[in-house]
């Protein structure tokens, strides 16, 4: 795989966890319950440095997914997309395709295969 993607998927691991770290934290049932969440700086921070060494284009194509989906990049197993559920063109498949990042043509999410 390419390292680019696995910057990508890196990033978006980052991006989950800063959600969920958001939510928690605006969460009265977390803080009532005596939680006390920190690392949202960190995780910032971390994402901040990560997404520097991304290519520009990438990361705004990335960026741009991730605004409207939960994940914007996700890996192909079997013959559809798991983000819309749509069959991919057989020829993704092809040798020639599997170390680009592909774009489903149907919802537009990023796809690689594993
Ligand atoms: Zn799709």
């Amino acid at each position: 795989m390419r390292e680019e993607f696995r910057l990508l998927i890196a990033l978006q691991d980052l991006d989950i966890m800063i959600r969920e770290a958001r939510e928690q934290h605006t969460s009265d049932q977390y803080r009532d319950m005596g939680f006390k969440l920190t690392g949202l700086e960190e995780l910032q921070e971390a994402r901040k440095k990560l997404a520097a060494k991304i290519p520009t284009a990438l990361r705004n194509r990335y960026e741009k997914l991730a605004a409207h989906f939960k994940l914007a990049i996700i890996p192909v197993t079997g013959d559809k997309c798991l983000g819309c559920f749509v069959k991919l063109p057989t020829s993704f498949f092809s040798s020639a395709y599997s170390s680009e990042l592909l774009t489903c043509e149907s919802c537009g999410r990023l796809l690689y295969i594993p």
